[in-house]
């Protein structure tokens, strides 16, 4: 989709921090850390959210967290625990609407977010 951050992104076009690639996702490094580590996962092709990934089929959704998964473990986050965030909507806080799904660790954190 022209005029998409994560799309440029995902087509190299802006350079990024990236992390771990499959033929389906990407995963880079939140510029705006709100924890040590603070990754991104997306889909390369165009989603808006989570819903809209789900809708092109269950392939998607499955390689999506199956990336995330994999860059949690990577990043060496699995053993002290992580959390995967999902914003959708304006009012829900998104601001890049390109899915995309928010890897946090190294720090303790706490429940219910703000
Ligand atoms: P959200 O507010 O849930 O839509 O998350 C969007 C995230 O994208 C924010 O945490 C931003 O810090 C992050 N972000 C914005 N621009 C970039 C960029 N060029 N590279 C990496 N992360 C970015």
């Amino acid at each position: 989709m022209s005029d998409c951050l994560f799309c440029a992104i995902a087509a190299g076009e802006i350079p990024a921090d990236v992390v771990y690639e499959t033929e389906t996702t990407m995963a880079f490094r939140d510029v705006n850390p709100q924890a040590p580590t603070h990754i991104l996962v997306i889909p390369r092709t165009h989603q808006e959210n989570v819903a809209e990934v789900v809708q092109a089929g269950n392939a998607s959704a499955g390689e999506l967290m199956a990336t995330v998964t994999a860059v949690a473990k990577a990043a060496g986050l699995d053993t002290h625990g992580y959390r995967i965030v999902s914003n959708t909507g304006a009012s829900a806080g998104q601001s890049v609407f390109h899915c995309h799904i928010h890897v946090l660790g190294g720090r303790t954190m706490q429940w219910p977010p703000g």
